[in-house]
C-alpha cells in the first residue's frame, strides 16, 4: 500500500509527497507534530498539517533568514529568534564568529525535542555554548526590551494557531523598542500568490510599515511550500538592505552557502509585478 503526504494549499489545490514511513505522530499543548522519510524530501517535518520543513529544501530558507540580514550588519552581536525550533536558523547563525549571544524562544519545548532526535541535520548546533533557549510565547517574550538585540529572526508559523500574535502590531511594535538602532528584524512573510497567505502578507506588510522607517520584501523559491514562492520582510530603523549591503566584510567571512550569494542577494528584492502591486495595496 502506497502512503501519501497531502497538504491542502487551497481548498481547491493539493500538494502530495510519497511517504516511505511516519516516523512522529503526536499532539503537543500547542500543535500536532509530525515527522515523515520520503524517498525525494528526505525527512520533513509538519505542523497541524502544514509543512515546516524538509531535509532537503530547507538550506534555501535558512540561508535566506539569515544571510540576507547578516550582510547587512556582520558585526550583529546579540541575536533574537522567534520560533524556529526545528533549529536551522541556529545552525546558519552560529557560522558567524562575531555573534555573541543567540537567544531562541519557541513556544513549543516538543517541537525542539523531536527535532534533535529525528532532524539533526537542522538541530545540529543547538547546544553551541551561545545558544540560549527559552520556551515560552514569543509575543510575551520580546515585551519589555529596549536596545536589547541587533537583529530578530521571526521564524514562526503562518498566522494562525500559535503563531497568530507574531503577525500583530503589538508584537512588531515590542520588536521596535528591543532592536538597537541599527537594528534588523527579519520574519517570514507568507507566499503572494494564494489569496489566504496573501492577505496575510499585506497583513503584516502593513503594520510593520507603520511602525519601521525601512520595509522591504525579499523572496525565494522553496519547492515545497504553498505556490513555491515565498517571501522574506526585512525591517529596519535605518539600515537598507542594498544601499547598505557590506559585501566586502560579508565575503571575508568565507561563508559557503548552496543558495545565498551577493548576486542573489540584491536579486532578491526584485519582485513581480503583481507582487508589487499587494505591497502597495498594503498602503
Ligand atoms: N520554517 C518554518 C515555516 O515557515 O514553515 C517555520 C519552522 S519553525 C518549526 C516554527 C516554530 O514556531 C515552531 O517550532 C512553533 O512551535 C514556533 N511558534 C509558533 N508560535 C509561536 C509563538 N507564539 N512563540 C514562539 N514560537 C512559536
Amino acid at each position: 500500500m502506497e502512503l501519501w503526504y497531502t497538504e491542502e494549499h487551497t481548498p481547491t489545490v493539493r500538494f502530495s509527497i510519497k511517504v516511505e514511513s511516519q516516523l512522529v505522530n503526536v499532539r503537543s499543548q500547542f500543535q500536532h507534530i509530525c515527522v515523515f522519510e520520503s524517498e525525494e524530501f528526505g525527512r520533513f517535518l509538519t505542523l497541524d498539517g502544514l509543512m515546516m520543513l524538509t531535509e532537503r529544501d530547507e538550506f534555501i530558507y535558512h540561508e535566506m533568514i539569515v544571510h540576507v540580514p547578516m550582510a547587512v550588519n556582520p558585526s550583529a552581536r546579540r541575536v533574537l529568534i522567534i520560533g524556529g525550533g526545528d533549529g536551522g536558523t541556529v545552525r546558519e547563525l552560529v557560522r558567524y564568529q562575531g555573534i555573541e549571544r543567540i537567544d531562541m524562544v519557541d513556544i513549543d519545548e516538543m517541537v525542539v525535542n523531536i527535532c534533535r532526535e529525528h532532524l539533526p541535520s537542522t538541530s545540529c548546533q543547538l547546544g553551541d555554548h551561545r545558544v540560549h533557549l527559552h520556551f515560552e510565547d514569543g509575543l510575551r517574550f520580546v515585551r519589555g526590551f529596549e536596545n536589547a538585540y541587533d537583529l530578530i529572526i521571526v521564524d514562526s508559523t503562518d498566522p494562525f494557531g500559535p503563531g497568530e500574535g507574531l503577525f500583530t502590531r503589538e508584537f512588531y511594535g515590542n520588536c521596535f523598542k528591543a532592536l538597537s538602532p541599527d537594528g534588523i528584524l527579519v520574519n517570514q512573510h507568507e507566499n503572494p500568490y494564494y489569496e489566504s497567505y496573501s492577505h496575510a502578507m499585506t497583513r503584516a506588510h502593513r503594520r510593520i510599515r507603520e511602525i519601521f522607517p525601512i520595509h522591504r520584501v525579499y523572496q525565494a523559491h522553496i519547492p515545497t511550500y504553498p505556490s513555491g514562492h515565498w517571501l522574506f520582510g526585512f525591517a529596519s530603523k535605518r539600515r537598507d538592505p542594498l544601499s547598505d549591503l557590506d559585501s566586502t566584510a560579508w565575503s571575508n567571512l568565507k561563508l559557503t552557502t548552496r543558495y545565498y550569494n551577493l548576486n542573489l542577494h540584491t536579486g532578491a528584492f526584485m519582485l513581480p509585478n503583481y507582487v508589487l502591486e499587494l505591497l502597495e495595496d498594503a498602503k
